[in-house]
């Protein structure tokens, strides 16, 4: 979602006439949009204001804009610990920044904006087109959680889950289509929670992805990250019948013991985790699931370690994230006793490793076979091009013909525990 915000932050300022560079020396506004969701967060900031400040110890001092969760987090804190930091700007208020820049200009006054003003950003942010062009795109369709995990900081940082106006979706969707996007990832801390109402209809999830399924030159649609408790039997019937949704579902489940995700106020468990992907599975054969993990949560015993073991065997993830708990100040899970830390460091080894051999053993199955690509670049100085298969993977291959945008057959012939590896001739798919 930062990417997303970063984007739409960099459509704001070229209004008033800024343009990005390359060259971080040259910059007279400088940027640094954070996340706050795990430790030494706030201390990378004052790292990076510190290199900041080297590079320009000979040169004018840039302006210099603290964004995201952290700036929400910590507001004029960072002000008053780095007076180097002009502006602290939160998540929610950022579509301001065309306004906060002039005014800072003109009375050289440092600027704390934090407040939630959810609505009126993305009103304004429609009014500004999104200029990614990049293949693959992402859409903000809903921002912030009301579930209140007790070790997550969302809550706190993006505040209350708002949807976002259906027909806003949309027009941003058509509008990126129309600038050469080829696939959209609709974005949300909690995406599936969706839910906008207007005149009387109740617009879910499942209703983007249809509409968006009917948008011609459009490939494909993913959608990250949803809760378990939100997986609506209406939004697992799009994988039936909507051809462009890709087959890999972003479902993280962060423990396999039910104790612990009792502990960390996930409102699933197990069981019911099990049965949302059996219902997957019923309705498309080849979905392959991803997760995050948190590993070494308080309390977490070495019995709940191996029941979050046995289940990545049985589900098989593919493409999933582990972390050790990292406690978030104001977080319940905060105040709770830390495991020991070495013992976590060792169970996360364990998990990646389980994580990667299983990630390779998928991937060694299409050796041999043909994948679908959707070409995104070619990598630089190299006659191979970059895309992805539908379940995200990389693919790098070779060809002399093909097209970022394009749908393409790859043939595998190698693969690493990341990359598969192959070649295209010209046997071009048509776009579904
Ligand atoms: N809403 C999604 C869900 O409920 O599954 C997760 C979104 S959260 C922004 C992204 C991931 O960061 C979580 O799934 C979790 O694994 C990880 N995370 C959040 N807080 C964490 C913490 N305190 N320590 C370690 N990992 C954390
Ligand atoms: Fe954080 Fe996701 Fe839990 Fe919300 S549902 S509190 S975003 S982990």
């Amino acid at each position: 979602m930062n990417e997303y915000d970063s984007s739409r932050i960099y459509d704001l300022t070229s209004k008033i006439g800024f343009e990005k560079t390359n060259n971080k020396k040259e910059a007279n506004c400088y940027i640094l949009n954070t996340c706050h969701i795990r430790e030494k967060a706030t201390e990378k900031v004052y790292h990076e204001i510190g290199r900041v400040k080297k590079d320009f110890r000979n040169s004018e001092k840039p302006l210099v804009i603290i964004s995201g969760c952290v700036a929400q987090a910590e507001s004029e804190e960072m002000i008053k610990r780095e007076p180097y930091i002009d502006m602290v700007v939160g998540p929610q208020s950022y579509h301001k920044i065309q306004d906060l820049i002039l005014t800072y200009q003109r009375k050289k006054q440092k600027i704390n904006e934090t407040e939630f003003d959810v609505v009126k950003k993305f009103d304004t942010l429609e009014k500004i087109s999104n200029t990614q062009n990049k293949i693959s795109s992402f859409i903000t369709i809903q921002e912030g959680c009301d579930k209140f995990c007790h070790f997550c900081v969302v809550p706190y940082t993006r505040g209350p889950e708002y949807s976002r106006p259906f027909n806003q979706i949309i027009n941003e969707a058509k509008s990126l289509v129309n600038n050469g996007v080829k696939e959209i990832i609709l974005l949300g801390q909690n995406v599936n929670a969706y839910n906008y109402l207007y005149k009387n209809k109740n617009y879910k999830l499942s209703d983007i992805i249809r509409e968006l399924n009917n948008i011609n030159n459009l490939h494909r649609i993913r959608f990250t990250t949803s809760h378990p408790n939100d997986m609506t039997d209406d939004l697992i019937n799009c994988y039936e019948d909507c051809e462009k949704l890709m087959p890999l579902l972003h479902l993280p489940v962060q423990s396999g013991s039910n104790h612990i995700l009792k502990s960390m106020n996930r409102k699933h468990d197990i069981n019911s985790y099990l049965s949302t992907i059996k219902k997957l599975k019923n309705i498309k054969k080849n979905i392959k699931i991803s997760s995050d993990f948190i590993i070494g949560y308080p309390g977490e015993t070495k019995k709940d370690f191996e029941d979050t073991i046995n289940l990545i065997k049985k589900v098989d993830f593919i493409n999933s994230y582990s972390f050790i708990f990292s406690p978030r100040p104001g977080t319940p899970a905060a105040k709770m006793k830390l495991n020991n830390s070495n013992e976590s460091k060792n169970r996360l080894k364990k998990v990646q490793k389980i994580l990667s051999e299983i990630q390779l053993k998928n991937n060694k199955k299409y050796i041999d076979n043909y994948c679908e690509v959707l070409v995104e670049n070619k990598l630089e100085n190299q006659s191979k091009y970059f895309g992805r298969n539908p379940n995200m993977t990389s693919v790098i291959f070779d060809s002399e013909y093909c097209t970022p945008g394009e749908l393409v057959n790859v043939k595998i012939e190698s693969c690493n525990q990341n990359n598969l590896f192959g070649y295209f001739k010209s046997n071009k798919v048509e776009a579904a």
